[in-house]
């Protein structure tokens, strides 16, 4: 497994790549690896011929400077993840190169990014779409691979690959869960024993509302309803948001209609840590 920190080293061994016409999937992370997002290296795995990863905590994406200084951090233990999955390069670039003295380019969507994530961060989605930009420039991958767990941020990158024409394949991976329902987050960290214990409130609320669907519920009032009567049994939740979404605009609609995927979308604050969660409104 080759890693780089230097762009022009990392460009000089991508070009050799693309000079045996092999074909490049790319995962960008922050780090802090786990089943989640080795579960888009395996994906990235099968349509490609090379993988390369990388590790950037993107200090322009987040809006909190303890957020920031808190996000785990543990090289070390990524790369052994990594190069067990049989990943081909990774990438570690230091802010510094990243954004260079006076920046001042940005990318930001009209939007996607004002609703959920973004009402709560401001400048959150603006960083994201600016560094995986960059990222894709520099890479040049030929299909990059962004986890379900992210709803909103997923299909950012989409509008954005599509608007601006950045010749990339974007492939969707599934949302990950831990065996007891939680969702996986590098953050989940950061969860006392307790608190994630209560944090369980959500996937259970979640595959209610999914439960209740299946059993021909179409109703906002009713899905939302069945998993906010969960978060509200646990006192130490805080509801950051909850929606019921149009998967395409991520419009809020009050009924899920024939051949127009919905998805819930939500936020929760537990002792803290704001945790995302997600579930499509298919047949379980
Ligand atoms: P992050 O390191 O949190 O920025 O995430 C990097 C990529 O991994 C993003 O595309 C995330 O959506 C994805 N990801 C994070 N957690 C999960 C999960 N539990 N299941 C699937 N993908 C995930």
């Amino acid at each position: 497994m080759q890693c780089y920190e230097n762009i022009q080293d990392l460009r000089d061994h991508l070009s050799q790549i693309k000079a045996q016409n092999q074909t490049l999937g790319f995962v960008p992370t922050m780090g802090a690896l786990h089943a989640g997002h080795l579960s888009l290296v395996r994906k990235a795995q099968t349509e490609v011929d090379q993988v390369i990863v990388s590790i950037f905590v993107n200090p322009a994406q987040f809006n909190n400077r303890s957020d920031l200084e808190l996000y785990p951090r543990d090289l070390d233990s990524d790369l052994k993840l990594l190069e067990e999955t049989g990943v081909d390069c990774v990438f570690t670039p230091t802010s510094e190169l990243m954004y260079l003295q006076g920046h001042e380019s940005w990318v930001s969507l009209e939007n996607l990014p004002v609703p959920f994530e973004g009402a709560g961060r401001p400048g959150h989605f603006r960083g994201v779409s600016t560094v995986v930009s960059m990222l894709f420039n520099i890479v040049q991958p030929d299909l990059a691979v962004f986890g379900e767990k992210d709803f909103q941020q997923l299909r950012i990158i989409e509008r954005m690959v599509e608007d601006l024409k950045f010749p990339v394949r974007i492939v969707r991976g599934e949302l990950i869960r831990d065996e007891d329902g939680l969702a996986l987050s590098s953050r989940n960290q950061r969860l006392s024993a307790e608190a994630r214990q209560s944090a369980l409130a959500i996937s259970r609320g979640l595959f209610s509302a999914r439960n209740l669907f299946t059993r021909g519920s179409r109703q906002a009032s009713e899905l939302l309803g069945v998993y906010l009567s969960e978060i509200e049994s646990e006192p130490d939740l805080t509801l950051h948001y909850a929606a019921l979404v149009d998967e395409q605009d991520l419009a809020e609609i009050q009924v899920v209609k024939e051949n127009r995927p919905a998805r819930i979308l939500t936020a929760v604050e537990v002792a803290g840590v704001r945790l995302l969660d997600n579930i499509a409104m298919q047949a379980a």
